[in-house]
């Protein structure tokens, strides 16, 4: 374990951030990785519990085995800590930037005090682990002969394509955008997480032979019934990419936007593209309707425009500062969350609700109507005497992903026969038994955001292994008759 006193003697650190006033001029990350005398000393602080609540059912969704890699880390074995870390994730690059690190709102420590720093510590170990050149190809000297097709270049994607070119099958992934990622690429900013660590992910697994195939539109560019005569085994990782709409007067006035749409060009701009449909934020007052990570993102977005005001509005409450009796101890916590782009400059708006987009005689709109909102017997209704009308120029809305997008593909396999859940999800169940993650059409699997709907990359990349384990059972089945 770590130092046995050492969560008694080292406070909780954070990792270094540039200001905010600084890190809004561009869109590059602004957290640097712990120095290593802070990495051990921090490392230092996991008691190593006998039950270890962060990787246990209400902790790390990817499995990580984290009380070992905080003894490596203590111990200054870098090394060791990264091949320990890889054993369960594939990319903790992706995670440990980018993760809720549901492991610290499980972590025992946190019963009476700050837990132990896992996410920073994760980032330290791949960030060392990558500088020194420790992260290389993995090839497969067994080939099964055995062909597979991903569609979706997500984290869920990712990760199957890797674990199944390692163990040795032939896996081609297709992707509809011009670079690979999903919503690393496209949806989250350079400031949160910049593109060369896909880029370098990329390098890395065509090393291992596994073919990227971008550009092209599976359901257009290729149908299923060319998928399922060319391919052993097709994997759909397609997201959950259908966006939740606000259908209020006013809907379609120029400047009332998908968040995504705002989000995805930002970051083809970012990447030195042409947009000509770009949307700017510059000088505007912008309201984003949602309260999650990608409202959050718009924010840090308008924000790096030089958006005049930021409002952000959430139907809900305002959460309570601390965990409360709802989500007690190892659970994740419903608590008031500050993220990076909120403490760059928004005004935070709860329990309110949108009626209408008010328009100009251009069409464009100019102001956002509603009034603030209560829930009774689990009802919204609006509170008299709240009605307000806010000035707006951009409204993004931020309101989540209801189910991947059913025209295509998906609507293909449903002709044959491939089954969707209640919710819109490809059918599929969650788990390490034989037949999980399989859908109703024989030797179609599906994993991610597409089967679970809207998640976290970490959840993507469990699953994409996961998956990945039940199609490398499913053709070695035949392989081995
Ligand atoms: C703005 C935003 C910010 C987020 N921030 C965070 C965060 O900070 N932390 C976190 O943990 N989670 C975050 N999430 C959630 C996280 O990004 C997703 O849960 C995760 O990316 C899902 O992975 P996936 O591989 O299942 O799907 P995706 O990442 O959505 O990838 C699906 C891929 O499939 C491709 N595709 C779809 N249809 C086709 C087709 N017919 N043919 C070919 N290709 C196709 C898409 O183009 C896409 O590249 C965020 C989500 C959004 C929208
Ligand atoms: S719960 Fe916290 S203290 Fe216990 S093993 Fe995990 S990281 Fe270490």
């Amino acid at each position: 374990m770590g130092k046995p006193t050492g969560f008694i003697e080292f406070d909780k650190k954070y990792l270094e951030r540039i200001a905010p006033e600084t890190r809004v001029q561009n869109y590059k990350e602004f957290e640097s990785s712990f120095s290593e005398p802070i990495a051990k000393e921090q490392g230092a602080r996991c008691m190593d519990c006998g039950i270890p609540f962060c990787h246990g059912d209400t902790g790390c969704p990817v499995d990580n085995l984290i009380p070992e890699f905080n003894d490596y880390v203590y111990k200054g074995k870098f090394k060791e800590a990264i091949e320990n870390l890889h054993s369960t994730n594939n990319f903790p690059e992706f995670t440990g930037r980018l993760c809720p690190a549901p492991c610290e709102s499980a972590c025992t420590l946190g019963i009476i005090g700050p837990p132990v720093s896992i996410k920073a510590i994760e980032r330290t170990i791949i960030d060392r682990a990558w500088e020194e050149g420790w992260v290389k190809p993995q090839p497969s000297e067994f080939q099964s002969g055995k062909k597979i097709a991903i569609i979706g270049s997500g984290p869920a994607g990712l990760a199957a394509a890797q674990q199944l070119a390692r163990a040795g099958h032939s896996v081609t992934v297709f992707e509809k955008n011009e670079k690979i990622g999903g919503l690393l690429r496209y949806g989250i900013p350079d400031f949160k997480m910049e593109k060369h660590h896909i880029d370098r992910r990329q390098s890395q697994m065509e090393a291992e032979g596994v073919i990227f195939k971008t550009n092209v539109n599976v359901g257009k560019d290729i149908t299923a019934n060319d998928l399922m005569k060319d391919f052993d085994s097709v994997i759909l990782a397609m997201g959950a990419e259908h966006p939740r709409d606000l259908p209020v007067e006013g809907r379609d006035l120029k400047g009332v936007h998908y968040a995504m749409d705002f989000l995805s060009r930002n970051n083809r701009l970012v990447d030195g593209k042409e947009v000509p449909d770009k949307i700017m934020a510059t000088g505007k007052n912008v309201i984003v309707i949602g309260g999650g990570d990608t409202g959050s993102d718009c924010v840090g977005t308008s924000n790096r425009h030089g958006a005049k005001s930021i409002k952000q509005l959430e139907i809900f409450p305002e959460p309570p500062k601390d965990r409360d009796a709802s989500t007690p101890w190892p659970l994740y916590p419903k608590i008031y969350r500050t993220s990076s782009s909120h403490e760059e400059g928004v005004d935070r708006k709860w329990a309110v609700n949108t009626v209408a987009f008010i328009g100009n005689d251009k069409g464009e709109v100019q102001a956002l109507k509603g009034s603030e909102v209560e829930f009774k017997d689990g009802k919204m209704v609006p509170v008299a005497g709240t009605e307000f009308e806010w000035p707006a120029d951009l409204v993004l809305l931020a309101m989540g992903f209801v189910h991947p997008i059913k025209d295509g593909i998906i609507s293909q396999f449903q002709e044959m026969g491939m089954q969707v859940d209640n919710r819109g999800n490809v059918a599929a169940s969650f788990g390490t038994k034989e037949g999980s993650f399989a859908t109703s059409l024989n030797k179609v699997y599906a994993c991610g955001d597409v089967r679970r709907g809207q998640s976290l990359i970490v959840w993507a990349i469990s699953e994409g292994r996961k998956c990945a384990e039940q199609v490398h059972r499913f053709l070695m089945t035949e392989v081995e008759a």
